[in-house]
Formats: C-alpha cells, structure tokens, sequence
C-alpha cells in the first residue's frame, strides 16, 4: 500500500474510507453482476486483508495446540495466542490480562456469566434488571437461570424514540436487584442507552453490571476502568475480526470467586478421580482447545482498529448515519425505527405496504446486503408492534454513494410493488 494514502496514518484530516476499502477484498466482488454494497456489518463485518493474512500465517507457519507443548511450535503460537489476550487488555483498558476470557462469541459470554456468576452470587427472589433493546443472546441465558434458580428478570422499556427510560430504570431499582444486563447499542435500532450513568445507578443498589458490547465496541473506544463495569462481552467477527472468537471481561476478583463454566483440559491445576482443582482466571474458564488463530486473528483486527483513527472512523459513521437516515426518511411510506440519539450507525425501517422480505430481496438484485427479519431482538419489535424492520448497518468502510444505491434501490422497491 502507497503511503500516501494509506488509512493507516495517524491523525489523518480526513478519513480516508477508498484507502480503507481497498484493505478489504470482498468489497472489489460483485453479486448479481453488481458491485457488492455491503450493509449488514451489524450481523458480521467484512475483514480486512491484515486478518486474513494473520490467520493464513498461523496455519502457514506457527500453527500447534498451546499451553502444553515443550516444543517451539508450539510455544510459538502460545505467545501469540497470550500475545492476543493482552492487545484484548489494552484495547479496552482492562487492568490485567488474566481478566480478558476468550470464548466462542458474545453468546457464549454471556451465558458463561449467567451461569457461572448465577450458580456462585444469585438465588431466587433476586433481581437481574435487563432492557426491552436486547438481544435474545442478553434475554435467553437469564431466562435459563430463571429456571435453575428462581430468579426475577425486570425489563426497562423504551420510548416512542427507541430510547432507554432512564425514569423507569431508576424505578426498577431496588434492594433486591442483583444483576443489570443492558447492551450498549441495539443491534436492532441502533439506540445507545447511557451505560456509564446505567452501571453507576446500579452499583448505587450494590448490583452488578454486564454491558453487552457486541455493537457498542465496533463504534466507539470502550475504556472498561472507565466505565467500572463489571463484565463487558463482546464479538471478534463484528469487530473485523474472526468468527468463532469472543471475549468476556471480567473484574479479577469476580472471575476468581466464581465456579468453571466447563469442564475438560486446559482449565485444571491437578484431576484425579477424587478431587480437582480448577485453575485461576482466565484458563479457568477456557476448557479444551481454543480457537487459536481465531484469537490471533482477533488481535489483527485490534491492530488494524489501532492504526485508524477512531475518533475519524466515529465521525465518517455519522456522517453515513445522518445522510442515511435524511435520504431514506424522505422516502414516501418509509418509517424509521429508532431515532433517538445517540445512535450508531444503524437505520431500522419499514416500507407501507411491503414485505421486509421482498425488500431485502429487490435489494439483493441490486447487489445490495442488508438484514431483514427481528434481528434476534423480538421484544422490541414487538414493543413497535411489527413483526419486523429492514436494517442497514454502516461498517468504516461503507460509503455515501452507498447510502445513495440504498435509496435508489428503495425506491425501485415502491415503483415495483406501485
Ligand atoms: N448482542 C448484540 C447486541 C448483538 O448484536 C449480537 C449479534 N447480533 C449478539 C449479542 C450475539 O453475538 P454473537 O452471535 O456473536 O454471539
């Protein structure tokens, strides 16, 4: 890549998004012989050829099973594999690296500090508080425990905006509320409720706080000592990163009081049939073989996220934001959902008349990708009373002749279905 116009140059003016796009060779490739604009980076961001090629060069040449071989290979892709934990550690500003957890994705997160922090901190009666915006992935695994323990779920709602009501959260409060859950943006609307005002309300009842940041950490710079939550998940795959990898953070002293969530090797000090003792955060939570160059792989996405400039990519994403949401709101019969601010980039629509199916459809011959459906989020499309919306989601590379092509395509759709 030129220099001179590479994305990567710190502090760059301005963002430089056609530099960007060419580190991303899926966005060359054309579907329907159209050129692809991809629009569900919410679902799964595209990758970069700097991860692509980090995890092409495990298997090339440092790939072995970690933490057990005395031979190099082996010790080779241990460090790696460590090497990633702590680029995980200070990319969100955790105080140590034993308290970033490797696991599958977000859902795997969560369900492992549902489980795990339920079976050793919560019993029936108490309450975990979640919000109307989250995903089933933040609903499913407390129902779970509801069942094992007896627990009280609470729901914050939202307003007509897609806002979260900060009124009815304080409301919901309690001595009895244990545990608070809430993402940090909604995958299905794109509302970003206030986490940092959230966690302190919480902790003001001596309750404990989960931010789920699978969309919160693509968009903006997470600081976790900051914010004093006291777990914070998140997805390698919506990050530019790899499928198959996630991470739980966890403050240390909780990690340490609670119980494995699996069992098997890599997790253990000593087994014997009689008796085994677990070993201490994070292997303690990582049984059997991880997903090596996932998590390698994860680390290129941080170093390509460190060699941009966040506050920049920030910006351009308004920028597609605002145009999207003035171009497509101005489409006769379009209703956008979710309009409170702030919000990421992430437009949520209907159409009168027409099915989101057959919209995503037309759009697909457009070579146009974007999500339709719940969006894994049923309660708040239930809130809206639809069943569902058309979503467009904004990666750092997406563009504004993109949300052009968008409203293009729209519009197609309205002539068709007349
Ligand atoms: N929470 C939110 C807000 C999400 O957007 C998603 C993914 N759509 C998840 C959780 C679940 O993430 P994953 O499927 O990667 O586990």
């Amino acid at each position: 890549m030129n220099s001179a116009s590479s994305p990567m140059r710190r502090n760059a003016p301005v963002f430089d998004v056609e530099a960007v796009r060419r580190e991303f060779p899926i966005l060359g490739t054309s579907v329907h012989g159209k050129p692809l604009v991809f629009l569900d980076s919410g679902a799964s961001a595209q990758k970069p050829r700097a991860v692509i090629e980090a995890i092409s060069r495990v298997y090339e040449t440092g790939y072995a099973n970690i933490h057990r071989g005395v031979y190099q290979l082996s010790q080779v892709a241990t460090e790696a594999y460590e090497g990633a934990r702590a680029k995980v550690q200070r990319f969100i500003g955790a105080a140590s690296p034993g308290e970033i957890v490797f696991t599958k994705g977000t859902t795997e997160a969560i369900n492992l500090v549902a489980s795990s922090y339920g079976a050793r901190f919560l019993k029936a009666g108490d309450e975990v508080v979640l919000s109307v915006l989250e995903h089933h992935a933040n609903i499913v695994p407390w129902q779970l425990l509801r069942e094992r323990l007896g627990i009280v779920i609470r729901v914050v709602p939202v307003d007509a905006g897609g806002a979260f009501r900060m009124d009815e959260y304080e409301r919901l409060l309690n001595a009895r509320t244990k545990f608070v859950a809430v993402t940090q943006t909604s995958n299905a609307l794109g509302t970003m409720p206030p986490v940092a005002e959230i966690i302190r309300m919480a902790h003001g009842v001596g309750a404990a706080v989960l931010i789920d940041g699978a969309q919160g950490i693509v968009h903006e710079a997470v600081d976790v000592k900051a914010l004093d939550c006291d777990f914070y998940v998140f997805s390698g795959h919506k990050l530019y990163g790899p499928g198959g990898i996630g991470v739980l953070y966890g403050k240390e002293r909780l990690l340490e009081a609670m119980p494995p969530y699996q069992g098997g090797g890599d997790m253990i000090l000593s087994v014997s049939f009689e008796k085994t003792e677990f070993a201490p955060p994070p292997a303690r939570f990582e049984a059997g073989t991880p997903p090596i160059a996932d998590a390698i792989g994860l680390g290129a996405a941080i170093d390509f996220l460190n060699g941009l400039d966040r506050l920049a990519i920030a910006a351009h994403e308004a920028a597609l934001l605002d145009a999207a949401s003035a171009r497509l709101g101005a489409i006769p019969g379009l209703k956008i959902y979710g309009t409170a601010r702030p919000k990421a980039a992430i437009v949520s629509f209907t159409l009168d008349g027409v099915h989101p199916h057959d919209i995503g459809t037309i759009l697909d011959h457009e070579g146009i990708a974007v999500r339709v459906g719940h969006h894994c989020a049923q309660p708040v499309m239930e809130r809206f009373g639809i069943p569902g919306t058309v979503r467009a989601s904004f990666g750092l590379y997406n563009t504004i002749d993109e949300v052009e092509a968008l409203a293009r395509g729209l519009e197609k759709v309205r002539e068709i279905f007349g």
